[in-house]
């Protein structure tokens, strides 16, 4: 069987048998909006190529277009080959092994306000007063206690660890999970403003306080702050 090759007017839906001979995804390299991908595989016979996909807004689905390279003796002379034939590629962010579908920047839905309510409860606990602490373990426990297959251990995890013993929690808890949530966000960030992590490039939020790779367009800025400390 030979490695079907996309040209460049060759612009085929997803699935519509390109991937058939890819036994893996060895690595993705994407362009800075997201709208162009390449992808690195091994095929089923143990050599390597790379696809060149676009996605299609109107179509809200990925195209190969060319060029396509297939028959590389190991991925990392497939991705050479990519970046000496797509334009863009040299220029791109290699991301971890995509499955598709990886959708571009523009589509994905951001709502900075829910992203920030879980970055500051997932990652900002040192910066909590004890009472925010104690309000977000209750309502952990709660969701682990409605998760719980009996009774009895359901019943068990809401006595112990729910904070209906603690009028404070309950207090603290009477509007509601995402009210409390948002709150705790609020009155960190309003106090610690510091802790918020934006990416240079895309502005968005970083997955952590700490984080130096973005979970949105992927932009790397660990060597930047190397070069700015000279
Ligand atoms: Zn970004």
């Amino acid at each position: 069987m030979r490695l079907r090759r996309a040209g460049p007017r060759c612009a085929r839906p997803l699935n519509c048998g390109v991937s058939r001979l890819m036994k893996r995804i060895v690595q993705t390299i994407v362009n800075s909006d997201r709208t162009r991908r390449v992808d690195v595989y091994e095929a089923a016979d143990g050599t390597f190529g790379f696809t060149h996909w676009k996605w299609g807004a109107s179509e809200q689905s990925w195209f190969t277009v060319g060029p396509a390279g297939s028959r590389c003796d190991s991925a990392e002379t497939a991705l050479r080959e990519a970046k000496s034939r797509v334009a863009w590629a040299s220029d791109g962010v290699l991301v971890e092994p995509h499955p598709l579908p990886l959708q571009p920047l523009a589509a994905v839905e951001y709502d900075e306000p829910s992203v920030l309510t879980e970055y500051v409860c997932s990652y900002c606990v040192p910066q909590m007063t004890d009472l925010e602490r104690a309000g977000l373990k209750a309502l952990h426990a709660r969701a682990k206690a409605a998760r719980s297959d009996t009774t009895r251990v359901r019943d068990m995890i809401l006595r112990e660890w729910s904070g209906q013993g603690h009028p404070a929690v309950v207090a603290a808890l009477s509007a509601g999970e995402a009210a409390f949530r948002e709150a705790v966000r609020d009155r960190v960030l309003r106090d610690h403003p510091e802790l918020i992590n934006r990416c240079p490039k895309c502005n968005r939020i970083a997955r952590t306080p700490r984080a130096k790779q973005c979970r949105w367009c992927f932009h790397d800025w660990h060597h930047e702050q190397e070069a700015a400390r000279g």
